[in-house]
């Protein structure tokens, strides 16, 4: 059957015809017909992410090209590319397909593709005008991801027919921004006030109530987890038939949770404590991130007759995914972010308190089908002294540093004045182009140096790759290409919940450390990757070990597409190679600081480290690294990155010599003295840099040279 047969027979599942965005299928296709933008906007639920694709290919867009579809989510755009090749009858991968960082699943026959928004940026990078397709769809806008806004402001740019670059396509690209909520004038206004299709949608009253037992100053995760058990719980014994859902900040705590309330409600005399008769069991099912994808699909099917399912989720089961059923919610309140903390001058992965709307988008997952309730774990004070009114979007309040290289590399030279949704603080522009600037991967000029262009082909953050590309140059990129694969993956090491088996993973972790020989985290990954892929059955060696085959199995995919990647431009450029004289240990350790320069800190007193990096930010080394304890032998070391509770922790750490970053710390020093704002606007003239480097000839004169702040340390 003929690709164009088969096709334009296929309707819509009956399911699917229930969706409220049913109705305006043939309005909705014309619209996009009609214009170059479109915004669409509808209650979480009324069928945009999984239809509307659909019905685009139906209106026969995919003759023209592909139909990309982005998320701002891995794992969302790997569930709906399930369910949609599900819904269009054909294998995944085929008409149907995804692609997510190192993990591509789509095929020449793809014609309608899901993928992260990440992914959609590094695909303009090769091919700016997106000569592949036919129409970009920019779902869950929105979520205001970083990824996301930069798109935004790319395609509003290169898309304008009278823009140079529309004219390497064939036809022009159409672009719908899908939102679940607000802001749609503000994204119409944006694109050059283009339409709003708004998807009328029904949903039902949800009843919040405030909780007693969390205020203002119980942020840490033990109060929290405890209560929203014991309310999940109760609403299972007290509340009617329905589903619950109950929002969390990450993994670890979701399996925290998920034991608990195994546990629990294990216990609980059906005969007398649950008020519905209808419902005798309790199946607990955890969703976050990293999930393999066999067990995500249980989350969606109804619960056996007599069972009520809670789902233990991440925000995303905010927007991202829509699980049907659920009527009652359980919200904590917090939420994992990245933010870039000024303060320590690094982006810190912290638990925070929701925004104001973000928990009325939580309860309002309760009210799809039916009348639900919402219980909030916190009480009033804490969502009118700690809770904003709206989430600042990403673009302000994270480092911009791989954002801004790619937006260099694209020829973007005037980073300031591009087209922003919203502009983020100019000082983060500064921020994200000194550390560019001090890794090498543009000069003082702002130009993308030879480095960064090596750079900005990996999908690592910017300190790694540096790290990895100078492994390479001294030939020794098999010490680095695994670390940064264990790095990209999930946590590899299993903390069973049962206190005996914890005390034997850690036994075989600490053995695991001492085999690595030389005592720090990134040699410990290096030595779990190399002796699991050396066994002649790595996943019972695994099993063995405490670490998570599933991790591990990820790690080795993605240490072959780095290596891939690497060999590409080996061949392709002028590859720089140095060479070294040493031992394989402070080869290692030697790459690392090249990357992880910035990342230093040196022990003040006890146990508190200093960071070097100007901002001198009081430290401490995380329990989960093999140098905890250990802390008062050391004195320099590099981290990989930050996270911030009641202290602010580093993780991933290697004690270096100071010797090895003398000649690198200056540079860290060394921006002030010429201007950024200019090369964040333009490439900078001869003239210009001429008067620069007398400026810093004069500072060296009188004495205020970075050499000298450093001369102090030694
Ligand atoms: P929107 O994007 O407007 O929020 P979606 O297209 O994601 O809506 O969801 C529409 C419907 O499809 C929902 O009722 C949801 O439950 C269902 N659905 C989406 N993904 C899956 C899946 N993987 N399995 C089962 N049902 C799904
Ligand atoms: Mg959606």
């Amino acid at each position: 059957m003929s690709k164009r047969t088969k096709w334009d027979t296929i309707g819509n599942s009956d399911d699917s015809k229930k969706l409220p965005i049913y109705q305006h299928k043939a309005s909705l296709q014309q619209a996009v017909k009609d214009n170059s933008f479109l915004v669409v906007t509808g209650e979480t639920g009324s069928g945009k992410t999984t239809q509307l694709p659909q019905y685009l290919h139906q209106a026969g867009f995919w003759r023209d090209g592909r139909i990309g579809v982005t998320q701002p989510r891995r794992v969302a755009a790997i569930t709906v590319a399930q369910r949609v090749s599900q819904e269009m009858r054909c294998s995944l991968g085929r008409e149907v397909g995804y692609q997510v960082r190192f993990d591509d699943c789509t095929t020449e026959d793809t014609v309608v593709k899901y993928m992260t928004d990440g992914c959609l940026l590094r695909e303009i990078l090769a091919d700016p005008v997106l000569s592949q397709y036919s129409v970009i769809v920019l779902d869950e806008a929105h979520e205001r991801s970083l990824n996301t806004d930069i798109l935004l402001g790319l395609l509003k740019q290169t898309i304008s027919p009278t823009d140079k670059a529309s004219k390497g396509r064939s036809v022009p690209l159409k672009v719908v921004v899908m939102s679940a909520t607000l802001e749609t004038d503000k994204l119409s206004v944006f694109l050059g006030g283009c339409p709003v299709f708004t998807i009328p949608g029904r949903t039902f009253p949800v009843i919040s109530r405030f909780g007693c037992a969390i205020g203002q100053k119980d942020t840490e995760s033990t109060v929290y987890l405890k209560e929203v058990v014991k309310v999940a719980l109760d609403v299972h014994t007290c509340e009617m038939s329905g589903d619950i859902l109950v929002f969390l900040t990450g993994q670890s705590e979701i399996e925290k949770a998920c034991d608990m309330l195994y546990e629990k409600a294990e216990s609980i005399d059906y005969r007398y404590d649950v008020q519905d008769r209808t419902v005798e069991g309790l199946l607990i099912l955890p969703l976050y991130g990293s999930m393999p994808t066999d067990q995500q699909k249980q989350i969606f099917q109804p619960p056996p007759p007599g069972i009520r399912k809670c789902v233990v989720a991440t925000n995303i089961a905010a927007t991202s995914l829509t699980i049907d059923g659920i009527k009652y919610i359980v919200d904590s309140g917090f939420v994992k972010q990245l933010n870039h903390n000024s303060r320590v001058g690094m982006d810190i992965l912290e638990v925070v308190p929701i925004s104001k709307s973000e928990a009325q988008q939580r309860a309002g997952r309760a009210g799809r089908t039916s009348a639900g309730k919402c219980f909030r774990i916190y009480n009033q004070e804490f969502w009118e002294k700690c809770m904003p009114d709206y989430t600042v979007p990403e673009i302000q309040r994270t480092s911009l540093t791989s954002v801004i290289l790619t937006l260099k590399c694209l020829g973007v030279h005037d980073v300031i004045r591009f087209p922003y949704l919203d502009r983020p603080e100019e000082r983060f522009i500064m921020e994200a182009l000194k550390q560019l600037y001090q890794c090498d991967a543009i000069d003082r000029r702002g130009k993308v140096t030879l480095l960064g262009g090596l750079m900005v082909e990996f999908p690592l953050p910017p300190g790694l790759t540096r790290a990895l590309l100078q492994a390479a140059t001294l030939g020794c990129e098999d010490l680095l290409l695994p670390v940064a694969a264990m790095l990209s993956v999930e946590n590899i090491f299993i903390r069973p919940g049962h206190p005996a088996k914890q005390k034997e993973a850690d036994e075989k972790h600490r053995m695991l450390a001492a085999q690595a020989g030389s005592c720090n985290d990134f040699t410990i990954l290096l030595s779990v990757f190399e002796k699991c892929k050396a066994s002649d059955d790595p996943s019972a060696w695994c099993k063995a070990h405490y670490i998570h085959w599933r991790a591990l199995k990820s790690a080795f995919s993605v240490e072959a597409q780095l290596r891939e990647i690497l060999l590409r431009l080996r061949q392709k450029r002028d590859f720089p190679m140095e060479k070294f004289d040493g031992n394989k240990s402070e080869l290692f350790r030697r790459c690392l600081c090249a990357g992880y320069f910035t990342n230093v800190a040196r022990r003040s007193v006890g146990k508190v480290f200093t960071t070097m990096d100007g901002h001198g930010t009081m430290v401490h080394i995380h329990p989960s690294s093999t140098l905890f304890d250990q802390e008062g032998q050391l004195d320099w070391v590099i981290f990989h990155d930050v996270l911030a509770t009641s202290r602010v922790y580093i993780r991933t750490v290697c004690p270096i010599r100071y010797d090895w970053v003398k000649d690198l710390l200056p540079k860290l020093h060394e921006v002030d003295v010429y201007d950024l704002s200019s090369v964040a606007r333009q490439e900078v003239t001869d003239e210009e840099m001429a008067k620069w480097e007398t400026k810093e000839a004069a500072k060296r004169q009188t004495g205020g040279s970075t050499e000298d702040y450093f001369k102090k340390l030694e």
